[in-house]
């Protein structure tokens, strides 16, 4: 990157909140995938705006000078999304950190998008409300980052995802402009559904600054339990029992006996390391509802063959969350590499799905984990590998296309939650056509002309 060029991304956000050393450069040439950019993919800079009239004058001088800018918010993504390309304007958004304000009265909020998800749900909880969406990484991902890839989490069965709360956006467009989308209002139809059109757009259509959500009243109470299987099919075909009988729980977790003993092994809070799966399920409401919910939910399990453990109090169903958060970590312990996969069918697939990760694992001789927000159809078939082994790499992209064919086959799509990035940039027409491939293009060369954000992403 020319010097000019520098000083002035240095007169826009301030010498001290630009980074060129080649060691802080290199920090951000990877994130929580498996893919990173190495030396061909470093970034020339990286700059951490503290306002929208920043990133609007930084995004302008990018088409000045022709050269890319990826968005950053935690790097906590698992597709990809913030790997840069060389040459690249990495612009982390964590200066932007402020929650501008919660609404008691009408049930919305306005926060900036550096705002830590876990935090924002902290001061919202203080005021009696409810922000339902919750990655598993919320104690580190950002409100912009969970905007662009419409993050979800295991309270989607009963909520849904980032989308359903956004209500309007702050958004400096890649070439610039500052515009506004949506309102603060639960019905907004005016104009196109630029909100929509922004939520899950992975950092390419322009970068969240502020975020407008609805929220909900808090739940009175929650009643959280364990049921555990020796067969993993009957788990699986649990999950669409549970519904059909007129349940929505808040959550509804599968988890296989990989994830199981290693999750033991690290955390240690008495998961029963024979079973061959667990479902961790969550049901919340008024007081009264409950006690009824968790009898139908048991009696399911228990048709199915299960053993259903409630939590007795708030410590014990803690101690279950925490097991599930340290999910991901713990089945690094088997492989260096966690490939995470999330690969969303019809619930009442789950069980062929399954049966079909479980057959491709065989065939390819890789170990793949299960663990699905199964509740909404999400399934993360986790490949543990090792990416230094280019002969079982060679298996796992075998393996990884043959679960993302036979989704497709099942009516499913790619991601339901963590993007397509880089990681599956080349499944994408598989999914969409060449005619949804099409439409796509045409948005991103009418908003970013010069393919100045993420451009290696599309
Ligand atoms: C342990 C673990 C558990 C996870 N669990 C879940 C889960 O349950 N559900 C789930 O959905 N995801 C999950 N994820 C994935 C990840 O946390 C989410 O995708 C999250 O939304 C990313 O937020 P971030 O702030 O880290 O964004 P980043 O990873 O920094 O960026 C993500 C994408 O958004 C773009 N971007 C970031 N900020 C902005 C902005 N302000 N404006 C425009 N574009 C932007 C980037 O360019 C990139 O394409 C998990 C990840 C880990 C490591």
């Amino acid at each position: 990157m020319e010097q000019t060029v520098v000083a002035a991304v240095k007169g826009i956000v301030g010498a001290e909140h630009v980074f060129d050393r080649f060691e802080d450069r290199y920090c951000y040439t990877y994130d929580a995938s498996a893919v990173t950019a190495g030396k061909e993919g470093m970034p020339a800079l990286v700059a951490y705006p503290g306002s929208a009239a920043e990133v609007s004058a930084l995004l302008k001088l990018a088409n000045e000078y022709k050269f890319p800018v990826i968005p950053r918010g935690a790097g906590s993504n698992v597709s990809g999304g913030s790997i840069p390309c060389a040459g690249a304007l990495v612009m982390v958004l964590t200066r932007l950190n402020k929650i501008v304000g919660i609404d008691r009265k009408n049930m919305v909020a306005e926060v900036e998008a550096g705002v830590i998800t876990a935090e924002f749900q902290t001061e919202v909880e203080k005021l009696g409300l409810f922000y339902p969406p919750d990655p598993a990484s919320k104690a580190f991902s950002t409100m912009g980052g969970n905007v662009a890839e419409c993050a979800g989490g295991p309270r989607g069965a009963k909520y849904g995802v980032t989308r359903d709360y956004v209500l309007g956006l702050e958004v400096v467009l890649p070439t610039g402009e500052i515009i506004k989308t949506g309102a603060r209002t639960m019905k907004c139809v005016a104009g196109y559904d630029l909100t929509r059109l922004m939520t899950g757009s992975e950092g390419t259509l322009g970068v969240v600054t502020k975020v407008i959500v609805k929220l909900l009243p808090l739940p009175e109470a929650k009643k959280t339990m364990l049921a555990i299987f020796d067969d993993m099919e009957k788990a699986a075909e649990t999950v669409a029992r549970v519904f059909m009988a007129g349940v929505i729980p808040t959550t509804l977790e599968l988890l296989d006996n990989i994830y199981i003993r290693n999750i033991e092994a690290a955390v240690n809070v008495g998961l029963p390391v024979e079973a061959e799966a667990v479902l961790l399920i969550e049901v919340d409401g008024d007081k009264e509802v409950l006690d009824k919910q968790v009898g139908i939910i048991e009696g399911i399990c228990r048709e199915q063959g299960a053993t259903v453990k409630v939590a007795r109090d708030a410590k014990e169903a803690d101690e279950l969350w925490v097991a599930r958060r340290a999910a991901f970590a713990a089945v690094s312990r088997v492989r260096p590499t966690i490939i995470g996969e999330d690969c969303t069918v019809p619930r009442d697939k789950i069980p062929e799905m399954v049966r079909i990760i479980r057959a491709i694992a065989d065939k390819f001789d890789i170990i793949i984990a299960v663990l699905g927000h199964a509740g909404d159809g999400n399934l993360h078939a986790t490949i543990l590998t090792d990416e230094r082994d280019r002969d079982e790499m060679a298996r796992v992209e075998k393996a990884a296309e043959e679960i993302f064919r036979a989704t497709l086959a099942m009516d499913g799509t790619l991601t339901g939650e963590h993007g397509i990035g880089l990681v599956k940039k080349k499944y994408l027409p598989l999914e969409v056509g060449e005619g949804g491939m099409m439409a796509m293009r045409a948005i991103k060369r009418a908003l970013d002309p010069n393919n100045i954000l993420n451009p290696e992403l599309v």
